[in-house]
């Protein structure tokens, strides 16, 4: 019931800047985004590394306005993935990129500078021996974001996907993507969507989420299944099982702080997992996704946000 509000509150400018007058190491925001820097992102990295699990990494920032804001996170991600190869993390931490924070949405030229952009991530990753996942956002990118990731691989076939079982157009999207070597990240979807593109009702979302998991494990690829819900995690368990697939030739995802104990229980079980790891002083829209999903987490945010501790 909260989370239209808590989603048009992410687009709140004045709130917005009460929220980042807070330092990143106040309560609710140090659970969800562990740090600001690549300095602390790679900390955070190598603790859930000898943890026994993996780590996908994403520099927060979207909705950028500008050709140097652009360039800006692209330096982010370079540095980054500079950091982990230094420090010998490349091999267990990707990085997820939103292209909109690399400029897809920055007028007619938008789609082609995000291409480019991507392609200068992607080029330092295999360098640095890891991958890219491309993040899917709200749905009105879908169409420019799966026709840059066909770009993409073609010189860089390992670049992950992400579709969202909220969609109605998502299990089609599932049956094109479910070839060999295809990584595929399938999550429920995090924004506010019409009616006329999206399954309102959570129920549907998770039946749906079911149909695109069943194309994706029965299929060629490599299924990434990012989701916290019990009941899901359970299924595509089933499912490994059904399509006679091995620990390790799909993976398990959620998020830096959800779960822990799930993500821990699982990688002690033999499968492999993966943490979504965001950093960044651009945390806000994050975090409020974060909160739309957990309004119970709202309380303590509020009380972070008054106290500015
Ligand atoms: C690795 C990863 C990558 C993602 N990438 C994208 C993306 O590119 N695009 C996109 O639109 N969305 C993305 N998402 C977000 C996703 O779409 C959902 O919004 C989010 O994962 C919540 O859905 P759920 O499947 O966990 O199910 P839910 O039904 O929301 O939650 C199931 C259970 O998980 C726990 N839980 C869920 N959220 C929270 C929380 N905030 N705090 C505490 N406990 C919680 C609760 O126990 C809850 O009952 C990603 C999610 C993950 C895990």
């Amino acid at each position: 019931m909260l989370r239209q509000p808590l989603l048009m509150l992410a687009r709140s400018t004045r709130v917005k800047n009460l929220a980042t007058a807070m330092p990143v190491s106040s309560g609710i925001v140090h659970r969800y985004v562990p740090g600001e820097t690549t300095a602390a992102a790679v900390e955070a990295t190598r603790a859930l590394i000898e943890a026994g699990l993996h780590v996908t990494l994403d520099f927060l920032g979207e909705d950028t306005l500008d050709r140097e804001q652009a360039d800006h996170t692209v330096a982010a991600y370079l540095d980054l993935l500079a950091a982990l190869s230094d420090q010998s993390l490349a091999r267990n931490a990707e990085v997820s990129v939103k292209l909109s924070a690399i400029g897809q949405a920055l007028g007619n030229d938008g789609e082609k500078l995000a291409l480019e952009n991507a392609r200068t991530i992607c080029h330092a990753a295999r360098n640095a021996g890891t991958t890219v996942t491309l993040d899917m956002e709200d749905h009105t990118t879908t169409d420019s974001t799966l026709g840059i990731l066909h770009e993409l691989r073609k010189d860089f076939p390992e670049t992950g996907a992400v579709l969202q079982s909220y969609l109605h157009r998502t299990e089609a999207d599932c049956r094109d993507l479910a070839y060999e070597g295809s990584r595929v990240r399938l999550c429920k979807g995090a924004y506010k969507e019409p009616e006329s593109v999206a399954f309102q009702d959570r129920a549907d979302v998770d039946k749906s989420y079911v149909r695109c998991l069943k194309v994706l494990m029965g299929g060629q690829g490599y299924p990434m299944i990012a989701s916290h819900d019990p009941r899901l995690i359970d299924i595509a368990g089933a499912l490994a099982t059904r399509y006679e697939r091995t620990q390790g030739s799909y993976e398990f995802q959620m998020l830096y702080g959800i779960r822990p104990d799930e993500q821990q229980r699982l990688a002690e079980a033999g499968e492999k997992v993966r943490v979504y790891l965001p950093y960044g002083n651009e945390w806000y829209g994050y975090l409020m996704r974060r909160m739309a999903e957990r309004p119970s987490n709202l309380a303590l945010f509020l009380r972070s946000l008054v106290s500015k501790k």
